[in-house]
């Protein structure tokens, strides 16, 4: 898988799709997430799970991760100017020295304006401290920074005192909570509801992701959320995909 990845990079075999934002007020969409995505010459297109742990554990996350905002960062340049772009980034590329100097020389050559860029992290709770000082870079520089996956896996409460995070971005387990049968729907309406109201107490946006059905929506709009993302606003797609559909 190792050297796959490494003639991955040097063929440019990977590619990045494209999901909307919502606004839970007003409908409109506020802009995309950037999901990466490897097309293997023979077996065809890779998810993320099926890639990203050999990538960590190699190190090769951190040339994929810059070869990717290249990517994004010529794909979006066209965009109406409105449009944010939330981009992952794995907390071991954020601890490398040079981080934050990659990110803001990669944004600088394509003219992609801070304000529109928003930086995705997720286990903040084993961030390192050379993590924790590029996300403040970044903040410190206008990138807005989303904590993803909040309220599942390492994510921690203790990160949302400890870090600039400007956007909380609740697991989308919570979102699909709300359509369980076996366990109490009303539960997980107060887990989530609970969660916007710390995110607006903190002055961050609140984002709930894997938004499936109507009902799913609805039912994020009443706990308070300020932005939607799921396959019931639309799926991941390749750019040009969403150019002509603008
Ligand atoms: P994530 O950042 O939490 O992204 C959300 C994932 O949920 C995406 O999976 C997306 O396709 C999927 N999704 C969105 N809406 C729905 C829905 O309504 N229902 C369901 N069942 N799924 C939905 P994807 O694209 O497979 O990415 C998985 C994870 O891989 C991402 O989770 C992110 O942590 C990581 N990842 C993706 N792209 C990158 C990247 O460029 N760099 C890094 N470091 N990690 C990435
Ligand atoms: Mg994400
Ligand atoms: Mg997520």
């Amino acid at each position: 898988m190792v050297r796959e990845l490494r003639e991955a990079l040097d063929d440019h075999q990977f590619e990045v799709l494209y999901q909307p934002q919502v606004s839970l007020k007003s409908s409109v969409i506020t802009g995309y997430e950037a999901l990466l995505r490897w097309r293997h010459p023979l077996r065809g297109l890779i998810e993320p799970q099926d890639f990203m742990r050999s990538a960590e554990m190699s190190g090769l996350i951190i040339p994929i991760g810059l070869q990717a905002l290249d990517l994004i960062c010529a794909q979006i340049a066209g965009w109406d100017d409105h449009l944010n772009i939330a981009v992952n980034f794995s907390p071991r590329q954020l601890s490398t020295k040079n981080a934050a100097r990659e990110i803001l020389d990669t944004l600088r050559r394509s003219d992609t304006p801070h304000d529109k860029f928003i930086v995705e992290v997720t286990e903040l709770g084993v961030v390192s401290q050379d993590a924790a000082a590029t996300l403040q870079t970044l903040h410190d520089e206008g990138i807005r920074i989303a904590l993803d996956d909040f309220g599942a896996g390492f994510a921690s409460f203790a990160a949302l005192s400890e870090l600039p995070i400007d956007i909380l971005k609740v697991d989308q387990t919570l979102t699909w909570a709300l359509s369980e049968t076996k366990h109490p729907r009303e539960r997980a309406f107060i887990v989530l509801e609970s969660i916007a109201e710390i995110a607006e107490k903190l002055g961050m946006e609140s984002i709930a992701e894997g938004i499936e059905t109507a009902d799913q929506a609805a039912a994020v709009v009443r706990a308070g959320y300020d932005t939607g993302q799921g396959y019931y606003f639309g799926k991941p797609l390749p750019t040009d995909a969403h150019i002509t559909a603008m």
